[in-house]
């Protein structure tokens, strides 16, 4: 192996993505998918789209997927955004990718808390970026005031994952203002589950030069399997990452992803039914499992972080996998005790907790 590639290989930890099994028979829970299907308006989208013979397969898609950003900014027309002020990507994660390597400063640290999603770190070292992680208080909580010291760029979800904790939108405004020759990115990947009145800091873009928000299509519009993540911000921020995207490929979205995307967006009543459903179910949960004496911390997201004083976490995750229910367990500093469990249909919930029941 040449010195470049083996300097390449130790530098880097890949991210394991949460497993895909290929059993169908199995209650997953431990990716964070929506359990219920997209708008039926998504399979009318990508059939006309393909027609009775594929034909238009022949086509590259819109490079710029102009159709799609203006459907987004329609989508949040009350925070003022316009076409210019989002990116699209496939997938949230190619979206972060970018912003790490286009927005986040290599001369000092970025900063992160020391629990939250795993891919950070690993974008890090993908580009060789400097980091330092921040702690969590001892809730899981994340204080603003730990976010107001000299970096080169701050990016956490909200909700956090796995915690499903969520700061509200003062205190990132406190962030922001804080930093105002920082990049300060909200990764909002679960946001649409937080309550009803929980607003998105999309509203604050406006206002603020230095904040990219992302979101995806992957949870609460149930479109995982087509890869559509997108971020808002102010429009140099935007073309900065255009410039990356369209040095590395100027093709993200095919057309299937760009067509479905946007009827996905212009169904606000299915969106708004499932993502109510799935915040009910995870007040029902919780109480469920409150009664069996698990500690839950409180979710603003589709997935629950929880423990059982008596019982240990890695134990729990393998007796749930005997009875074909996967769930998530991270064999890390701190949440080791810890499962994160996706919210399920009734259904699942229902065999979630038969199973608890007989285990505990
Ligand atoms: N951000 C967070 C916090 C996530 O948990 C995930 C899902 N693993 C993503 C981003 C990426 O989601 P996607 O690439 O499906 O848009």
């Amino acid at each position: 192996m040449s010195r470049y590639w083996s300097d390449v290989t130790r530098r880097l930890t890949p991210y394991v993505p949460g497993e895909q099994p290929k059993l169908s028979r199995l209650v997953k829970l431990n990716t964070n998918e929506n359990p219920y299907p997209p708008s039926p308006n998504v399979l009318a989208a990508m059939q006309g789209e393909l027609g009775d013979d594929a034909a238009s397969l022949r086509l590259y898609p819109d490079p710029n997927a102009d159709r799609l950003k203006s459907a987004i900014a329609h989508f949040f027309a009350d925070a003022s955004i316009g076409a210019a002020n989002v990116f699209v990507g496939n997938g949230s994660d190619e979206v972060l990718a970018h912003v790490f390597q286009a927005l986040l400063k290599h001369d000092k640290p970025v900063l992160f808390p020391d629990i939250t999603y795993s891919f950070y770190p690993v974008y890090c070292g993908l580009y060789d970026i400097d980091f330092e992680t921040v702690p969590l208080d001892e809730d899981f909580a994340i204080d603003s005031a730990d976010y107001l010291r000299p970096n080169g760029g701050i990016i956490f979800p909200n909700p956090n994952a796995p915690t499903g904790r969520l700061l509200p939108l003062q205190a990132i405004e406190r962030i922001v203002t804080g930093n105002p020759d920082s990049v300060v990115v909200i990764d909002e990947a679960y946001i649409d589950f937080a309550a009803e009145d929980v607003p998105t800091a999309i509203g604050l873009v406006s206002r603020y030069p230095n904040l990219l928000v992302v979101q995806t299509l992957s949870k609460s519009r149930s479109l995982a399997g087509l890869r559509v993540g997108f971020a808002i911000g102010h429009r140099d921020l935007i073309e900065a990452l255009d410039r990356v995207k369209n040095s590395f490929n100027s093709y993200p979205l095919d057309r299937l992803a760009i067509t479905a995307s946007v009827a996905a967006l212009l169904d606000r009543a299915h969106f708004d039914t499932t993502r109510r459903a799935v915040m009910r179910s995870r007040e029902e949960l919780v109480a469920d499992l409150q009664r069996l004496g698990f500690d839950c911390v409180p979710s603003a997201a589709n997935f629950i972080f929880i423990r059982h004083p008596q019982h240990d976490a890695a134990t729990l995750a393998a007796a749930l996998r005997e009875r074909a229910i996967i769930v998530r367990h991270f064999r890390l500093p701190r949440i080791d005790q810890y499962l994160r469990i996706t919210i399920g249909t009734d259904a699942q919930c229902v065999d979630l907790l038969a199973a608890l029941r007989e285990i505990l």
